[in-house]
Protein backbone atom coordinates (compact mmCIF):
# COMPACT_ATOMS: atom_id res chain seq x y z
CA UNK A 1 0.00 0.00 0.00
CA UNK A 2 1.26 3.55 -1.07
CA UNK A 3 2.44 5.49 2.24
CA UNK A 4 -0.28 8.30 3.04
CA UNK A 5 0.93 11.82 2.78
CA UNK A 6 3.35 13.39 5.59
CA UNK A 7 1.98 16.57 7.21
CA UNK A 8 5.92 16.30 9.19
CA UNK A 9 6.35 19.92 7.63
CA UNK A 10 9.81 22.81 8.99
CA UNK A 11 8.09 25.05 10.65
CA UNK A 12 4.29 22.99 11.00
CA UNK A 13 3.22 24.77 7.69
CA UNK A 14 0.62 23.17 5.94
CA UNK A 15 2.12 20.76 2.81
CA UNK A 16 0.54 22.15 -0.53
CA UNK A 17 -0.27 20.57 -4.10
CA UNK A 18 -1.04 21.66 -7.28
CA UNK A 19 -3.28 20.21 -9.90
CA UNK A 20 -3.05 20.25 -13.60
CA UNK A 21 -5.44 19.20 -16.14
CA UNK A 22 -5.01 16.92 -19.36
CA UNK A 23 -4.23 19.17 -22.17
CA UNK A 24 -6.56 19.12 -25.56
CA UNK A 25 -4.07 19.13 -28.31
CA UNK A 26 0.22 18.95 -28.93
CA UNK A 27 -0.16 22.65 -28.37
CA UNK A 28 -1.99 22.72 -25.06
CA UNK A 29 0.38 20.13 -23.93
CA UNK A 30 3.77 21.68 -25.21
CA UNK A 31 2.70 24.49 -22.45
CA UNK A 32 1.82 22.15 -19.93
CA UNK A 33 5.48 20.77 -19.77
CA UNK A 34 6.79 24.11 -19.44
CA UNK A 35 4.30 25.65 -16.45
CA UNK A 36 4.69 22.43 -14.61
CA UNK A 37 8.18 22.60 -14.84
CA UNK A 38 8.18 25.69 -13.44
CA UNK A 39 5.96 25.13 -11.00
CA UNK A 40 8.57 22.09 -10.35
CA UNK A 41 10.51 23.82 -8.83
CA UNK A 42 8.45 25.03 -5.70
CA UNK A 43 8.72 21.29 -4.58
CA UNK A 44 4.70 20.85 -4.18
CA UNK A 45 4.12 17.83 -2.08
CA UNK A 46 2.07 16.21 -4.97
CA UNK A 47 0.82 16.59 -8.32
CA UNK A 48 -2.77 15.72 -9.38
CA UNK A 49 -4.22 15.12 -12.88
CA UNK A 50 -7.89 15.28 -13.68
CA UNK A 51 -9.58 12.68 -15.58
CA UNK A 52 -11.24 12.99 -18.71
CA UNK A 53 -14.19 9.96 -19.25
CA UNK A 54 -14.48 8.69 -22.90
CA UNK A 55 -12.87 7.20 -25.83
CA UNK A 56 -9.94 9.41 -26.83
CA UNK A 57 -9.93 11.66 -23.94
CA UNK A 58 -9.54 8.72 -21.78
CA UNK A 59 -6.71 7.44 -23.02
CA UNK A 60 -4.95 10.37 -23.11
CA UNK A 61 -6.14 11.44 -19.75
CA UNK A 62 -3.91 7.61 -18.60
CA UNK A 63 -0.82 8.61 -21.09
CA UNK A 64 -0.73 12.17 -19.52
CA UNK A 65 -1.04 11.53 -15.95
CA UNK A 66 1.56 8.39 -16.06
CA UNK A 67 3.66 10.38 -18.25
CA UNK A 68 3.99 13.65 -15.39
CA UNK A 69 4.91 10.98 -13.27
CA UNK A 70 7.86 9.69 -15.11
CA UNK A 71 9.35 13.05 -16.46
CA UNK A 72 8.89 14.86 -13.28
CA UNK A 73 9.24 12.02 -10.62
CA UNK A 74 6.34 14.06 -8.31
CA UNK A 75 4.00 12.09 -6.12
CA UNK A 76 1.20 12.24 -8.92
CA UNK A 77 -2.35 11.74 -8.00
CA UNK A 78 -4.50 10.63 -10.64
CA UNK A 79 -8.17 11.27 -10.67
CA UNK A 80 -10.47 8.97 -11.85
CA UNK A 81 -14.49 8.96 -12.53
CA UNK A 82 -17.37 6.25 -12.61
CA UNK A 83 -18.25 7.99 -15.66
CA UNK A 84 -18.89 6.05 -18.65
CA UNK A 85 -16.90 2.62 -17.37
CA UNK A 86 -17.83 -0.76 -16.29
CA UNK A 87 -16.42 -1.99 -12.97
CA UNK A 88 -14.19 -3.77 -15.22
CA UNK A 89 -13.20 -1.30 -17.02
CA UNK A 90 -12.41 0.54 -14.31
CA UNK A 91 -10.02 -2.18 -13.07
CA UNK A 92 -8.55 -1.75 -15.81
CA UNK A 93 -7.34 1.71 -15.61
CA UNK A 94 -6.65 1.26 -12.31
CA UNK A 95 -3.82 -1.41 -13.59
CA UNK A 96 -2.56 1.11 -15.96
CA UNK A 97 -1.89 3.58 -13.57
CA UNK A 98 -0.63 1.13 -11.08
CA UNK A 99 2.22 -0.09 -14.08
CA UNK A 100 3.07 3.45 -14.53
CA UNK A 101 4.37 3.56 -10.90
CA UNK A 102 0.88 5.55 -9.89
CA UNK A 103 0.21 4.54 -5.86
CA UNK A 104 -2.74 7.51 -5.50
CA UNK A 105 -6.07 8.11 -6.56
CA UNK A 106 -8.36 10.68 -6.30
CA UNK A 107 -12.01 8.60 -6.61
CA UNK A 108 -14.70 10.74 -8.22
CA UNK A 109 -18.07 9.99 -9.37
CA UNK A 110 -18.32 12.30 -12.17
CA UNK A 111 -20.69 15.07 -13.43
CA UNK A 112 -23.32 13.98 -15.42
CA UNK A 113 -22.93 15.96 -19.37
CA UNK A 114 -25.49 18.45 -18.46
CA UNK A 115 -23.92 19.87 -15.57
CA UNK A 116 -23.93 18.74 -11.78
CA UNK A 117 -27.97 19.47 -10.85
CA UNK A 118 -28.69 17.17 -14.17
CA UNK A 119 -29.67 13.41 -13.34
CA UNK A 120 -27.11 10.96 -12.81
CA UNK A 121 -27.64 7.27 -14.79
CA UNK A 122 -24.74 5.20 -14.01
CA UNK A 123 -22.91 2.83 -16.84
CA UNK A 124 -24.21 -0.50 -17.01
CA UNK A 125 -22.06 -2.31 -15.02
CA UNK A 126 -20.77 0.67 -13.33
CA UNK A 127 -21.26 2.72 -10.24
CA UNK A 128 -23.87 4.53 -8.56
CA UNK A 129 -21.62 6.63 -6.28
CA UNK A 130 -17.96 7.35 -6.19
CA UNK A 131 -17.94 5.32 -2.25
CA UNK A 132 -17.78 2.23 -4.17
CA UNK A 133 -15.27 3.32 -6.05
CA UNK A 134 -12.98 3.95 -3.06
CA UNK A 135 -13.44 0.98 -2.13
CA UNK A 136 -12.21 -0.65 -5.64
CA UNK A 137 -9.21 1.73 -5.59
CA UNK A 138 -8.44 0.57 -1.80
CA UNK A 139 -8.71 -3.01 -2.62
CA UNK A 140 -6.53 -2.74 -5.90
CA UNK A 141 -3.66 -1.26 -2.97
CA UNK A 142 -3.98 2.71 -3.59
CA UNK A 143 -3.96 5.38 -1.26
CA UNK A 144 -7.11 6.80 -1.95
CA UNK A 145 -8.58 10.52 -1.89
CA UNK A 146 -12.08 11.66 -2.34
CA UNK A 147 -13.77 14.94 -3.04
CA UNK A 148 -15.57 17.09 -0.38
CA UNK A 149 -17.64 20.25 -0.88
CA UNK A 150 -17.78 22.98 1.97
CA UNK A 151 -20.30 25.02 0.42
CA UNK A 152 -22.31 21.98 -0.44
CA UNK A 153 -22.56 19.40 -3.31
CA UNK A 154 -24.54 20.94 -5.85
CA UNK A 155 -26.75 17.92 -6.15
CA UNK A 156 -27.03 17.51 -2.63
CA UNK A 157 -29.69 20.90 -2.80
CA UNK A 158 -27.79 22.58 0.28
CA UNK A 159 -28.47 18.83 2.47
CA UNK A 160 -24.73 19.41 4.29
CA UNK A 161 -25.82 17.02 6.50
CA UNK A 162 -26.22 14.22 3.93
CA UNK A 163 -22.33 15.63 2.32
CA UNK A 164 -20.86 15.02 5.89
CA UNK A 165 -22.28 10.98 5.75
CA UNK A 166 -21.06 10.40 2.78
CA UNK A 167 -17.26 11.67 3.83
CA UNK A 168 -17.80 9.46 6.69
CA UNK A 169 -18.77 6.06 4.98
CA UNK A 170 -15.92 7.18 2.44
CA UNK A 171 -13.57 7.42 4.99
CA UNK A 172 -14.93 3.99 6.34
CA UNK A 173 -13.91 2.54 3.06
CA UNK A 174 -10.94 3.29 3.26
CA UNK A 175 -10.50 7.03 2.13
CA UNK A 176 -7.19 8.88 3.21
CA UNK A 177 -7.63 12.29 2.50
CA UNK A 178 -10.27 14.66 1.23
CA UNK A 179 -9.50 17.72 -1.19
CA UNK A 180 -12.27 20.41 -1.49
CA UNK A 181 -13.82 22.14 -4.54
CA UNK A 182 -12.70 25.97 -4.26
CA UNK A 183 -14.36 27.92 -2.24
CA UNK A 184 -14.42 31.59 -0.85
CA UNK A 185 -14.86 31.21 2.92
CA UNK A 186 -12.37 29.78 5.52
CA UNK A 187 -15.34 29.34 7.64
CA UNK A 188 -17.24 26.96 5.53
CA UNK A 189 -14.35 25.18 5.11
CA UNK A 190 -13.35 24.89 8.89
CA UNK A 191 -17.28 24.15 9.72
CA UNK A 192 -16.87 20.73 7.37
CA UNK A 193 -13.97 19.97 9.19
CA UNK A 194 -15.44 20.66 13.01
CA UNK A 195 -18.58 18.62 11.57
CA UNK A 196 -16.38 15.69 10.25
CA UNK A 197 -14.56 15.78 13.80
CA UNK A 198 -17.59 16.04 15.95
CA UNK A 199 -18.37 12.55 14.34
CA UNK A 200 -15.08 10.70 14.69
CA UNK A 201 -13.69 11.56 11.70
CA UNK A 202 -9.71 11.85 11.21
CA UNK A 203 -9.89 12.46 7.13
CA UNK A 204 -7.10 15.26 6.49
CA UNK A 205 -8.84 18.13 4.26
CA UNK A 206 -6.55 19.48 1.78
CA UNK A 207 -8.60 23.38 0.77
CA UNK A 208 -8.51 23.50 -2.72
CA UNK A 209 -7.65 27.14 -4.04
CA UNK A 210 -8.80 28.48 -7.14
CA UNK A 211 -6.21 31.47 -8.13
CA UNK A 212 -8.58 33.53 -10.52
CA UNK A 213 -7.10 34.99 -13.49
CA UNK A 214 -10.50 35.67 -15.53
CA UNK A 215 -13.73 36.93 -14.79
CA UNK A 216 -15.21 34.41 -16.83
CA UNK A 217 -13.61 31.59 -15.47
CA UNK A 218 -14.80 32.38 -12.37
CA UNK A 219 -18.50 32.51 -13.41
CA UNK A 220 -18.61 29.33 -15.14
CA UNK A 221 -16.22 27.21 -12.87
CA UNK A 222 -18.52 28.46 -9.88
CA UNK A 223 -21.54 27.55 -11.73
CA UNK A 224 -19.96 23.91 -12.28
CA UNK A 225 -18.94 23.47 -8.75
CA UNK A 226 -21.65 24.94 -6.97
CA UNK A 227 -19.60 27.55 -5.39
CA UNK A 228 -21.50 31.00 -4.90
CA UNK A 229 -19.25 33.88 -5.48
CA UNK A 230 -19.61 36.32 -2.12
CA UNK A 231 -21.14 39.87 -3.95
CA UNK A 232 -18.62 41.60 -3.07
CA UNK A 233 -15.71 39.75 -4.62
CA UNK A 234 -17.72 39.51 -7.90
CA UNK A 235 -17.85 43.23 -7.63
CA UNK A 236 -14.35 44.11 -7.02
CA UNK A 237 -13.83 41.82 -10.56
CA UNK A 238 -16.23 43.42 -12.53
CA UNK A 239 -15.30 47.22 -11.52
CA UNK A 240 -11.78 45.56 -13.15
CA UNK A 241 -12.65 42.81 -15.98
CA UNK A 242 -11.37 45.02 -18.33
CA UNK A 243 -8.41 45.01 -17.39
CA UNK A 244 -6.51 41.79 -17.35
CA UNK A 245 -3.38 42.43 -14.67
CA UNK A 246 -5.81 44.02 -12.53
CA UNK A 247 -7.97 41.10 -12.64
CA UNK A 248 -4.83 38.75 -11.95
CA UNK A 249 -3.45 40.67 -8.91
CA UNK A 250 -6.80 40.86 -7.35
CA UNK A 251 -7.09 36.89 -7.82
CA UNK A 252 -3.89 36.96 -6.27
CA UNK A 253 -4.98 38.82 -3.20
CA UNK A 254 -7.89 37.33 -2.50
CA UNK A 255 -6.42 33.73 -3.11
CA UNK A 256 -3.61 35.07 -0.34
CA UNK A 257 -5.89 36.63 2.20
CA UNK A 258 -7.81 32.75 1.94
CA UNK A 259 -4.46 31.25 2.43
CA UNK A 260 -3.35 32.88 5.15
CA UNK A 261 -6.75 33.01 7.25
CA UNK A 262 -6.57 28.75 6.82
CA UNK A 263 -3.29 28.43 7.47
CA UNK A 264 -4.00 30.58 11.19
CA UNK A 265 -6.46 28.36 11.74
CA UNK A 266 -4.71 25.16 10.86
CA UNK A 267 -5.14 23.94 7.88
CA UNK A 268 -3.56 20.54 7.03
CA UNK A 269 -2.36 21.10 3.18
CA UNK A 270 -3.34 23.69 0.29
CA UNK A 271 -4.16 22.46 -3.37
CA UNK A 272 -3.86 25.23 -5.82
CA UNK A 273 -6.02 24.23 -8.79
CA UNK A 274 -3.52 25.86 -11.48
CA UNK A 275 -5.28 25.50 -14.65
CA UNK A 276 -1.84 24.30 -16.14
CA UNK A 277 -0.56 28.18 -15.71
CA UNK A 278 2.21 28.55 -13.10
CA UNK A 279 2.52 32.55 -12.68
CA UNK A 280 -0.78 33.06 -10.36
CA UNK A 281 0.01 29.67 -7.83
CA UNK A 282 3.81 30.75 -7.84
CA UNK A 283 3.07 33.93 -6.79
CA UNK A 284 0.49 32.47 -3.74
CA UNK A 285 2.78 30.05 -2.52
CA UNK A 286 5.96 32.15 -2.53
CA UNK A 287 3.28 35.32 -0.82
CA UNK A 288 2.29 33.14 1.99
CA UNK A 289 5.68 31.90 2.67
CA UNK A 290 5.69 28.45 2.04
CA UNK A 291 8.45 28.51 -0.34
C1 LIG B 1 -11.15 18.00 -5.71
C2 LIG B 1 -12.08 17.66 -6.85
C3 LIG B 1 -11.55 17.08 -8.00
C4 LIG B 1 -12.39 16.74 -9.07
N1 LIG B 1 -11.83 16.16 -10.19
C5 LIG B 1 -12.63 15.77 -11.21
C6 LIG B 1 -12.08 15.10 -12.37
O1 LIG B 1 -10.86 14.89 -12.46
N2 LIG B 1 -12.92 14.74 -13.36
C7 LIG B 1 -14.27 14.94 -13.28
O2 LIG B 1 -15.00 14.58 -14.21
N3 LIG B 1 -14.83 15.56 -12.20
C8 LIG B 1 -14.04 15.96 -11.17
N4 LIG B 1 -14.60 16.58 -10.06
C9 LIG B 1 -16.04 16.85 -10.04
C10 LIG B 1 -16.83 15.68 -9.39
O3 LIG B 1 -16.73 14.53 -10.21
C11 LIG B 1 -18.27 16.15 -9.26
O4 LIG B 1 -18.35 17.18 -8.31
C12 LIG B 1 -19.31 15.07 -8.99
O5 LIG B 1 -20.60 15.64 -9.16
C13 LIG B 1 -19.30 14.56 -7.57
O6 LIG B 1 -18.28 13.73 -7.34
P1 LIG B 1 -18.22 12.93 -5.92
O7 LIG B 1 -17.04 12.07 -6.04
O8 LIG B 1 -18.31 13.86 -4.78
O9 LIG B 1 -19.57 12.08 -6.06
P2 LIG B 1 -20.39 11.26 -4.98
O10 LIG B 1 -19.60 11.01 -3.75
O11 LIG B 1 -20.93 10.07 -5.68
O12 LIG B 1 -21.55 12.28 -4.61
C14 LIG B 1 -22.45 12.78 -5.59
C15 LIG B 1 -23.80 13.08 -4.93
O13 LIG B 1 -24.37 11.85 -4.45
C16 LIG B 1 -24.51 11.88 -3.02
N5 LIG B 1 -24.04 10.56 -2.54
C17 LIG B 1 -22.78 10.08 -2.54
N6 LIG B 1 -22.74 8.81 -2.07
C18 LIG B 1 -24.01 8.49 -1.78
C19 LIG B 1 -24.62 7.31 -1.29
N7 LIG B 1 -23.93 6.20 -1.00
N8 LIG B 1 -25.97 7.30 -1.14
C20 LIG B 1 -26.70 8.38 -1.44
N9 LIG B 1 -26.18 9.55 -1.90
C21 LIG B 1 -24.84 9.59 -2.09
C22 LIG B 1 -23.61 13.03 -2.54
O14 LIG B 1 -24.09 13.61 -1.34
C23 LIG B 1 -23.71 14.00 -3.73
O15 LIG B 1 -24.89 14.73 -3.67
C24 LIG B 1 -13.78 16.97 -8.99
C25 LIG B 1 -14.31 17.58 -7.82
C26 LIG B 1 -13.47 17.91 -6.76
C27 LIG B 1 -14.04 18.57 -5.54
Amino acid sequence: MQRPFSFETPNGQPIFSLEFFPPKDEKGEAHLWVELTELNSLHPEFVSVTYGAGGSTRERTVRITSEITARTGLRTVAHLTCIGSSKAELSEILDQYWSAGIRDILALRGDPPAGPQSEWIPTIGGFTHSDELVSLAVAANFNVGVAAFPDCHPASYGNYTEDVLVLLEKERRGAQFATTQFFFSADKYFNLVKELRERGSKLPIFAGILPITQVKQLSRMAQLGGTPIPPEIMKAFIEVENEPEKVKALGIEIAVNLCNELIAMGVPGLHFYTMNSAYATKEIVKRIGLR
